[in-house]
């Protein structure tokens, strides 16, 4: 699997942008995470064992009864970004949407255009060093707050 370039303009301060975006080689169940840097990983959805305790974790929260299995998936990689280990520069990976402005970090932001340009870049498999030092009780705070906080 690779990535193309792809750009971007913010609506906050017209900062104009490249971020690499997944192209159609990407199987199903592989979800690219990009930071602001940016830098690239790579999340597969379906042998990811951090993935499906966050996943179970979102699933059985009382906030996302009723949600269907695209939007709790959407949820549950949104959790991800927050709680995977962030990139060698400390930007959060964004797994689900576009991380914020490189400039402003307003989440403003608008695809200009998709190329077919190779991204250069690596893309190395998502880490969770941190998400797998907590306890099981730590995980779930970890879920349950971010839930909150999103759902403000
Ligand atoms: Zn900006």
């Amino acid at each position: 699997m690779h990535c193309t370039e792809w750009h971007y303009v913010c609506r906050s301060c017209d900062h104009r942008f490249t971020l690499p975006g997944a192209d159609l080689s990407f199987s199903y169940g592989a979800f690219l995470g990009v930071s602001s840097t940016p830098e690239a990983v790579l999340l597969d959805a379906f042998a990811d064992p951090a993935y499906a305790e966050i996943q179970a974790l979102v699933s059985e929260d009382e906030r996302t009864t009723g949600l269907t299995a695209v939007a709790t998936g959407q949820l549950a990689r949104t959790v991800a970004g927050s709680v995977f280990d962030p990139d060698s520069n400390r930007s959060p990976f964004t797994f689900a949407g576009t991380p914020p402005c490189p400039r402003c970090t307003s989440s403003e932001i608008a695809l200009l255009r998709a190329t077919e340009t190779r991204w250069p870049g690596d893309i190395s498999p998502a880490t969770h060093k941190q998400w797998d030092a907590l306890t099981s009780a730590e995980k779930a705070a970890a879920v349950s707050h971010i839930l909150s906080a999103l759902h403000r």
